[in-house]
């Protein structure tokens, strides 16, 4: 009985919330500030106000409601699941990159369909540009297969699996991907980027906002993400702003439009660590580009703009319990000493790891303008990763970073429940230069329904996966198959019938046909849990 009243809820929602027109647009912009909670916008705006920056945030006009975003079978969402929701439709589970989720009998809190396990699910992103050509970026500061940029582009059931990911993204031919993640590139990325004209620029901020080709571009800065924005040399790394001010550029002079996914990627590891100065900061460099993306879309009257993070994390709250009488504490008193410090906990760390331990007291009274007790300079000489620790004194505790935060925390009033994510709803903004924004209190599943709409799509996303991501077996029936794994990362299915020999590489956009190579218009996707390729339903064609 529970469940046929979930499935109806469900049913009931996605078919009558948004029956009311919603005039779709030339240009979407989805931002995800990643792991924001509510209580960062709040502490975001005092930091504003006690700064003298204003006393408000560049989202603040466009709050529309709030969206509960959640797991397949778990109210608290992981960043894998809750975006590719946003992006295709269905939730699913920890982990899970724009894949169907498998059943989880008694939790599942939507209708699954157990034999769909692992079908890879067509975005937003994909199908914005094989239905209506649209040109499609990503700009984010972790490196670019992340969970958040993979939801959008890439498809598998374990988000850390990177050779599977970063593949897919390149083969997706994306006009524009900003981030990090040099290390991630492998050979055979850099060569499609050849083959297909993309321009790959590496840790050189000033070609990347100097680039003004018509050709796709990729701009990587560092090996894995970026630095917090604090810690950013803004002559070497550019700022998620900035990158989003690009971006726009170049992808508003496609003639039929574009979708855009920004992430602020980092505010949800510095909440994972507790670090107030790295929330609010992280925070405020996203507001940054919120502020440019809601410019152009006004100016542009064809762009719509929508803000939501994708789950909430660490219980952030202006106020803690530890902090007697803390509810009567000044301005002063809540955000003084966070507005001193000019690093994140982890740059203040990346200045201690190499001092010896007689000068660490002033090296930390630098950076910090603390005075350490001896208790609290123990406790950083024994940190797990400290290069220039004694060993007998270094112990299983944790790193440098993590007892950093500690001895910073004790001097602020900023309470925090979990170093993890939480399942209370997430605020919604939005732009639409008619006004069709979604309004109220929306599940995740919701999010999708309005992007589909106001991106003017008209194929189901359902049709559009059973379109490029069929099952070989099923399209290959009758023909003789098998799968060659010389390379463990990337298996290619081969195909013979009579003289004819197609070999389809996974995790590719490229396939060949007696040698000779061809665009397949998608990426393929191999699981290895069901030996099954998912790839273009007319392939079949080819051969036959
Ligand atoms: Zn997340």
């Amino acid at each position: 009985m529970k469940k046929i009243n979930l499935f109806f809820l469900f049913i009931l929602f996605t078919s009558f919330l948004f029956a009311r027109e919603v005039k779709p647009v030339k240009n979407v912009i989805l931002m995800i500030p990643d792991g924001t909670s509510i209580g960062v916008y709040s502490a975001a705006r005092w930091y504003k106000v006690y700064n003298n920056m204003g006393d408000a945030l560049h989202i603040d006009p466009y709050f529309t409601g709030t969206v509960s975003t959640f797991s397949s079978n778990a109210p608290i969402g992981d960043s894998a699941p809750t975006t590719s929701c946003y992006m295709t439709g269905i939730p699913s589970r920890s982990g899970y990159i724009s894949t169907y989720p498998v059943h989880d009998p008694g939790n599942d809190l939507y209708p699954i369909d157990s034999t769909m396990a692992y079908q890879p699910l067509a975005t937003i992103l994909e199908a914005s540009r094989i239905e209506n050509n649209k040109a499609t970026g990503l700009v984010v500061t972790c490196e670019f297969p992340h969970a958040t940029p993979a939801d959008c582009a890439a498809h598998h059931y374990n988000r850390g699996n990177y050779s599977a990911l970063a593949p897919q993204m390149a083969y997706q031919n994306l006009d524009v991907m900003f981030g990090g993640g040099n290390s991630i590139l492998t050979k055979d990325i850099k060569q499609h980027f050849k083959n297909n004209g993309t321009r790959l620029i590496q840790n050189d901020k000033d070609a990347m906002l100097n680039y003004n080709e018509d050709n796709p571009i990729w701009a990587l800065f560092g090996d894995r993400a970026l630095p917090y924005d604090l810690d950013r040399n803004p002559n070497t790394t550019p700022s998620l702003s900035e990158m989003t001010e690009k971006a726009i550029d170049i992808l508003s002079k496609k003639e039929n439009g574009f979708f855009l996914m920004v992430e602020g990627s980092q505010v949800d590891w510095a909440a994972h660590g507790n670090d107030p100065v790295g929330i609010i900061t992280e925070y405020l460099a996203f507001d940054e580009a919120v502020g440019k993306a809601i410019e152009f879309a006004k100016k542009d009257g064809e762009t719509v703009v929508v803000i939501l993070s994708d789950h909430g994390n660490s219980g952030i709250t202006i106020g803690k319990s530890d902090c007697k009488g803390y509810d009567k504490l000044t301005l002063e008193q809540l955000f003084g000493e966070v507005s001193k410090y000019k690093n994140t906990a982890s740059g203040i760390e990346q200045k201690l790891i190499d001092v010896k331990p007689e000068d660490m007291k002033a090296e930390f009274k630098k950076h910090t303008n603390i005075d350490l007790t001896d208790d609290e300079l123990k406790s950083l000489l024994s940190s797990k990763n400290y290069k220039e620790g004694n060993y007998m004194e270094i112990t299983n505790s944790p790193n440098l970073t993590h007892n950093i935060i500690n001895i910073i925390n004790s001097r602020m009033c900023f309470g925090f429940t979990t170093g993890g994510h939480t399942g209370e709803e997430v605020l919604l903004a939005a732009y639409h230069p008619d006004g069709d924004v979604p309004m109220g209190h929306l599940k995740n599943t919701e999010i999708n329904d309005y992007l589909f709409k106001v991106s003017g799509l008209k194929t189901p996303l359902t049709k559009m996966t059973q379109r490029i991501f069929a099952k070989h077996h099923e399209v290959f029936d009758g023909l003789q198959y098998t799968i060659e794994n010389k390379d463990a990362d990337i298996p290619i299915l081969v195909v013979r019938n009579k003289k004819n020999t197609l070999r389809v590489p996974a995790f590719s956009s490229v396939a060949s046909l007696n040698v000779k190579s061809f665009d397949l218009g998608s990426v393929t996707v191999y699981i290895d849990k069901n030996d099954t390729f998912y790839l273009p339903v007319n392939l079949a064609n080819k051969i036959k």
